[in-house]
């Protein structure tokens, strides 16, 4: 990164903090590993998303996601305040950009739960972050979860179902995957993933305050 008022090359802030990136399909499980996950890692950061869709019931604005009309999302892509954003069956979904930025700075590690377009525009901004997607342990499975859940119309079911393919086909430029078959089973997976991601992290940052963190070893684990 270039400063304009020096023209020399920016470093890397050594002490931030790392960004993790989970993805998959609709249904897959994100929401429920994540539950649990966030449950028995208190310091990681939630990154809440803003999006278009109408609220689930039980979801509440500012815990689940921030609830905004298309006028007010549309606004916030005109004023740059998104660190990505994506429209997913029908709804506009965003990530925040300030609120996930200054976390970073800061050296708290973030975790966003986005869809896979999101999700490959963030490898391009932060070719460091830590991807992780979920695959389901086939298409019947995925689709007897998604309806299982109960929170979507047929039409919703059938958007969603549909993409599910591009999505799998995908699967192979993430860091990790991740079967969830058993949800204890994924989980203790993301948990070793993240672990081993923070072990790196605080190696790299002892050994040399300014390299950027070495992936080649965690890459071997996909
Ligand atoms: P996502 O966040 O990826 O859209 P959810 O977490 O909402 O998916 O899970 C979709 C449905 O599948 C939920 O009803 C959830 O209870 C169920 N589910 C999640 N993981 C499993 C699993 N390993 N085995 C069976 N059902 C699961
Ligand atoms: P849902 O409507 O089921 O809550 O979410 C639909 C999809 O949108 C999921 O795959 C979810 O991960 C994704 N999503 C949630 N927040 C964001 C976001 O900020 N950006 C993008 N690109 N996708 C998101």
């Amino acid at each position: 990164m270039e400063s304009k008022k020096t023209g020399k090359t920016a470093k890397k802030n050594p002490s931030a903090g790392k960004l993790f990136v989970i993805t998959g399909p609709s249904g897959v499980g994100k929401g429920t590993i994540l539950e649990k996950f966030f449950h028995n890692n208190k310091n990681i950061i939630y990154s809440i998303s803003q999006t278009t869709r109408k609220p689930r019931p039980g979801e509440v604005h500012g815990v689940n996601y921030f609830f905004v009309s298309h006028e007010d999302f549309e606004k916030s892509i005109q004023n740059d305040e998104l660190l990505e954003w994506a429209k997913y069956s029908d709804n506009y979904y965003g990530t925040k950009k300030d609120f996930v930025l200054k976390a970073l700075e800061k050296g708290a590690d973030v975790l966003l739960e986005i869809e896979t377009k999101g999700a490959k525009k963030i490898m391009e901004k932060f070719p460091d972050c830590i991807t992780v997607f979920f695959t389901p342990p086939n298409l019947d499975e995925l689709e007897k979860r998604l309806r299982g859940r109960k929170t979507e119309d047929e039409a919703s079911i059938q958007k969603r179902l549909k993409i599910v393919k591009e999505e799998l086909e995908l699967s192979t430029i993430y860091k990790y995957t991740i079967e969830n078959d058993e949800v204890e089973n994924a989980l203790n997976k993301l948990q070793a993933v993240y672990d081993f991601e923070k072990r790196t992290k605080s190696e790299a940052q002892s050994e040399d305050s300014t390299c950027e963190t070495s992936e080649s070893e965690a890459a071997s684990e996909q």
